[in-house]
């Protein structure tokens, strides 16, 4: 069933849209049952699940992680975290850089901001947020800002999604415009959940993070 999802998803997605597969609560033979229908990019939301699960699953896994991360959690995922979906302050990219460069590595990271009408959600508040004019990113050389990130608020109404999309859109355009003009690695979008993918497609998502609609509802 889970390959099956899988399948179907992926044949809706246009080729340029990245499915993360997300794999939070889900046991490795749920986990590899993905794997094994040939998808490589799992996302994760907790630390600790993460660090527990992936020393028993293939190291070729390319790990987005995707929830809100502390400052002090980043040293355990650094040595093998491709992505960090969900950057909100200059502290914790500066954390981020610190860590990937003990690892010898570069880490992508993407923006979160805040377009949801929920108040618990993560994120910056304005468009532009203050330390892109403030700061030398050039010195970060262990992390690459790729792009933006958010997540829409948990309704039925399809046109605040699709507002709330077009806002994440807007504000890409305007950070690409100002801010990262010359650098052609800022190009995703991330944005798109099991009941609002389609939407974030059509509003120009090019990373869309999918569990429930694979692996069924979750438990918890
Ligand atoms: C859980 C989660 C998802 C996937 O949610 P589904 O509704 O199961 O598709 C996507 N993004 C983030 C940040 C999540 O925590």
């Amino acid at each position: 069933m889970i390959a099956g999802n899988l399948k179907q998803i992926l044949g809706e997605l246009p080729p340029q849209v990245k499915l993360v597969v997300v794999s939070k609560t889900r046991n490795d033979t749920e986990i590899m049952e993905a794997y094994n229908s040939g998808h490589r990019i799992f996302g994760e939301n907790r630390v600790q699940e993460l660090t527990e699960k992936h020393p028993a699953l293939p190291g070729n896994i390319e790990w987005h992680f995707i929830g809100h991360l502390q400052t002090n959690k980043v040293r355990d995922i650094a040595p093998f975290v491709t992505w960090i979906h969900a950057v909100d302050s200059f502290r914790l990219l500066r954390e981020i850089n610190k860590r990937a460069a003990q690892n010898n590595r570069v880490i992508n990271c993407l923006l979160q901001f805040h377009i949801a009408q929920e108040e618990s959600k993560h994120g910056f508040a304005t468009s532009s947020p203050e330390f892109l004019d403030k700061e030398d990113l050039s010195q970060l050389a262990n992390v690459k800002i790729c792009g933006v990130m958010g997540m829409a608020t948990f309704t039925d109404d399809e046109l605040q999604v699709r507002s709330e999309f077009r806002r994440l859109w807007q504000i890409f355009a305007g950070l690409k415009e100002v801010h990262f003009a010359d650098q052609p690695d800022f190009r995703e979008i991330s944005m798109g959940m099991s009941g609002d993918y389609q939407i974030a497609v059509e509003e120009g998502s090019t990373m869309v993070r999918i569990g429930s609609s694979i692996f069924g509802p979750r438990e918890q």
